[in-house]
């Protein structure tokens, strides 16, 4: 047995599953005795198509995907898909953005190049740490889609629930940047058109983003987009009209056989994520609204699962933290430059046992400290 590795809080990229990283090793050299890396692969061969095909299945497996939406494994990460995205499905003309933090402000600032964008709601007035309601949403009559990120990843902020767009008036599909939560929960594909992530959080490696499309979306790109990045195109050629990023995909699809592998009591799969997730969150929010020495500053009713901000009373004390947190084997807790303090990132492949470490050592902090 290897010595047990840090805990790795980074927001991404970020700790992936031990047994995905071994397996990857074991694989290095020869996967599944063919004599190839994964790396020097064909993505035309058997063996990447077999690959391939295999995380395709389990993640429409994991996420319920229904069988009327494509998934295409693109890349350039979300940043580039607040470009594709407007190209892809705005025809130029109305969208709703709703902006609850900084990836989708990034997101609405965008997609002004390629359409028109109406604010339709922000939280700006309240840097970011409350949803507004989706009945104050000012969606247009006529929007191509409604844009949501459902995890800001630097906020902290959470959508438990997706609007039901109809329900609000809009006949506009929703469209959600689920980045840093895809894959920590279910998705209720009856409100959502399209999905995106990048995958540096919850899948795998840098360089592979998720796309989740329902297929009557597919055929409106503008002219000027890059064939590469025509959702048509990419569905049209099964994700390889370009050469896909083949070794980010397979370590994602060993990602996904690991979900599949999870089991909480009764639960397995994404329900026992689900349910570790909840308890993980649990555990860290508990510790730091009870603790006097810490604070969240998140509506309680829309606190991230995944990301956890928080600072220090006396934010003197917070270089000490930090050097001595790494020292303790908790790695990577420095907040977003511009939110400050600390973040605590707690993906899947975070277990329980590393929150629980987190918070012993905020305990032991706070005593020293206080
Ligand atoms: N959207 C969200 C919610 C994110 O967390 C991130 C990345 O950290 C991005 C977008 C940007 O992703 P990328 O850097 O992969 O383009």
């Amino acid at each position: 047995t290897t010595p047990q590795r840090p805990y790795n809080f980074s927001a991404g990229p970020a700790a992936l599953p031990e047994e995905v990283l071994q397996q990857a090793a074991a694989d290095m050299l020869s996967w599944q005795g063919s004599g190839m890396s994964v790396l020097e692969m064909s993505h035309r061969g058997k063996e990447f198509i077999s690959i391939a095909e295999q995380a395709e299945t389990d993640l429409r497996d994991i996420l319920s995907v229904p069988a009327n939406y494509k998934i295409l494994f693109m890349q350039g990460g979300a940043i580039a898909e607040n470009a594709i995205l407007p190209m892809n499905l705005s025809e130029g003309g109305q969208t709703d953005y709703v902006v609850t933090g900084s990836w989708s402000q990034k997101s609405a600032k965008e997609a002004r190049k390629y359409c028109q964008v109406n604010v339709a709601a922000t939280n700006e007035a309240d840097k970011h740490t409350r949803l507004p309601n989706f009945g104050s949403w000012q969606l247009s009559d006529d929007a191509a889609y409604v844009h949501v990120c459902s995890n800001e990843t630097i906020h902290g902020v959470e959508m438990h629930e997706l609007p039901d767009l109809a329900s609000l008036g809009s006949k506009a599909p929703l469209v959600i940047d689920c980045s840093s939560h895809i894959a920590s929960r279910p998705i209720d594909w009856s409100r959502v058109g399209v999905a995106y992530a990048g995958a540096q959080k919850n899948i795998g490696p840098a360089g592979l983003t998720l796309v989740i499309l329902r297929e009557d979306l597919l055929g409106r790109a503008l002219p000027i987009t890059p064939s590469g990045f025509d959702y048509q195109i990419v569905a049209d050629h099964e994700s390889m009209y370009n050469t896909p990023p083949t070794y980010a995909w397979y370590l994602a699809g060993l990602v996904f056989q690991w979900i599949k592998r999870q089991q909480e009591g009764e639960l397995s799969g994404l329900a026992a994520i689900e349910a570790r997730n909840i308890a993980k969150a649990d555990l860290l929010y508990g510790y730091i609204d009870g603790s006097g020495f810490y604070e969240n500053r998140v509506g309680a009713d829309c606190r991230s699962r995944m990301n956890i901000p928080f600072f220090l009373k006396n934010e003197a004390h917070n270089d000490a933290f930090l050097a001595q947190a790494k020292a303790a084997g908790l790695l990577q807790l420095k907040g977003h430059k511009s939110v400050g303090g600390m973040r605590a990132s707690i993906y899947n492949a975070m277990p329980l046992a590393g929150v629980q470490a987190l918070v012993d050592f905020m305990k032991d902090f706070a005593q020293r400290h206080g």
